[in-house]
């Protein structure tokens, strides 16, 4: 037995258990169409909202940061000094969100991760509420800080009142929250969350991934949504999905943005965000403040998407996003769906299966953009329709 065998035989567990994710290879750009395989698809299932992972704006921005100032940060802030670009744009993102303050981390993960293992600590009187369908991100996050967690049910507000009535004399209360479920696009009651948290005087934290530039005015996200930008404490936000780059930060108070800078263990133990990344997510907030256009034409996309299969008969659960989840239920007729609209009909969907979603609510996830034209959408219907029937899920 070679002491690195267990690999091999877990490897081949993920596989008999059907849980071996292939990654397919693309050989172009992110955008509508890609190739994947030397095949042209049509992408369904990117985050890229608004088209900006390629916009020609963006990209000029990231190569003229690259001429001025390299490709990489060169180590922590704390230790190399901060580039002004990324003190530039952490001032463009409070400012878009309408916050004091906002830190920068490399990603999305990074930001929950640091930010909320941060914010309470193993021993301290204190304990985490947290939604029990909250992105993992947000759970490792709770891991690394080690104080307890109470999880609360999926957008169940009286479960929340009840479990921060049973908390009550902890000092420290934080609910934590998606704003967007990245799986079934539904958005967290936030006004239910914030007057809850304002009666037991708790703090809110609200992962906004998927709500950045497709929520809110100008996608400022979900609490511009709302209209709870003094009450929400905490926004934190991804700069890989709409904004079409890398990167992630937390914005918030402005002592508060301070501590974490001082705290957060991927803002003082990963080297900073790279220089062109910095910059082209610069450009993006940029073409957001100045233009609603791409976040209307988002939505406009997504209300003939939906449309056009719920008039063929789908379930699409209670998306009230771009996200669309097209219930199938069955895992291998939503494998089945993904690997035929990829064969057949060109169309690059994911199958969301168990154990990311529970067993029996199997789904194809598509995710129109700004990008699409309305006949690559068609295109999308259509195929729903033909194939449904082919399968017999469509009666
Ligand atoms: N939070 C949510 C809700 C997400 O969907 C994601 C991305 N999958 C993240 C955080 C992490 O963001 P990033 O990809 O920028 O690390």
């Amino acid at each position: 037995m070679g002491k690195l065998d267990w690999i091999k035989e877990e490897l081949e567990e993920l596989k008999k258990k059907g849980l071996y994710v292939t990654i397919r290879v693309l050989q172009s750009a992110q955008g509508p169409w890609i190739v994947v395989n030397g095949k042209r698809v049509l992408n369904m299932c990117s985050n890229n909202y608004l088209g900006l992972a390629a916009h020609p704006k963006i990209k000029e921005a990231a190569i003229r940061a690259i001429l001025d100032y390299g490709v990489g940060a060169g180590a922590v802030r704390t230790i190399a000094g901060t580039m002004e670009l990324h003190v530039e744009l952490e001032e463009k993102l409070a400012k878009f969100k309408k916050r004091e303050a906002a830190i920068l981390f490399q990603s999305g993960y990074n930001a929950n991760l640091g930010a909320i293992s941060a914010l309470l600590k193993k021993g301290e009187d204190g304990v985490f509420l947290s939604e029990e369908l909250n992105h993992a991100s947000i759970i490792d996050g709770m891991r690394l800080s080690g104080a307890p967690k109470v999880i609360y049910k999926h957008l169940d507000m009286e479960d929340l009142k009840k479990k921060l009535e049973e908390n009550k004399d902890k000092k420290k209360k934080i609910i934590v929250t998606d704003g967007v479920f990245s799986m079934d696009g539904d958005l967290a009651p936030l006004p239910e969350i914030v007057e809850l948290a304002e009666q037991y005087d708790a703090i809110v934290y609200v992962d906004d991934a998927h709500g950045e530039g497709v929520l809110g005015d100008h996608g400022r996200g979900i609490v511009d949504h709302f209209k709870l930008h003094d009450r929400v404490d905490f926004e934190m936000g991804t700069l890989s999905k709409a904004f079409g780059v890398i990167g992630g930060y937390v914005a918030g108070p402005e002592e508060a943005i301070e501590y974490l800078k001082q705290r957060a263990r991927p803002f003082l133990f990963s080297s900073a965000m790279n220089p062109p990344d910095v910059a082209a997510a610069i450009a993006a907030v940029e073409i957001l403040q100045k233009s609603d256009d791409l976040v209307k034409k988002l939505w406009d996309n997504t209300h003939y998407l939906q449309k056009g299969l719920r008039d063929l008969g789908y379930d699409l659960g209670n998306t009230k996003h771009p996200i669309t989840p097209v219930m199938l239920y069955d895992e291998k007729l939503a494998q089945e769906f993904s690997r035929r609209l990829f064969e057949e009909y060109n169309i690059f969907a994911q199958a969301i299966v168990y154990p990311t979603v529970p067993l029996g609510t199997a789904r194809i996830r598509l995710e129109p953009s700004a990008a699409h034209s309305k006949e690559d959408l068609k295109l999308v219907i259509d195929a729903f329709e033909d194939l449904g029937k082919k399968t017999g899920f469509l009666k």
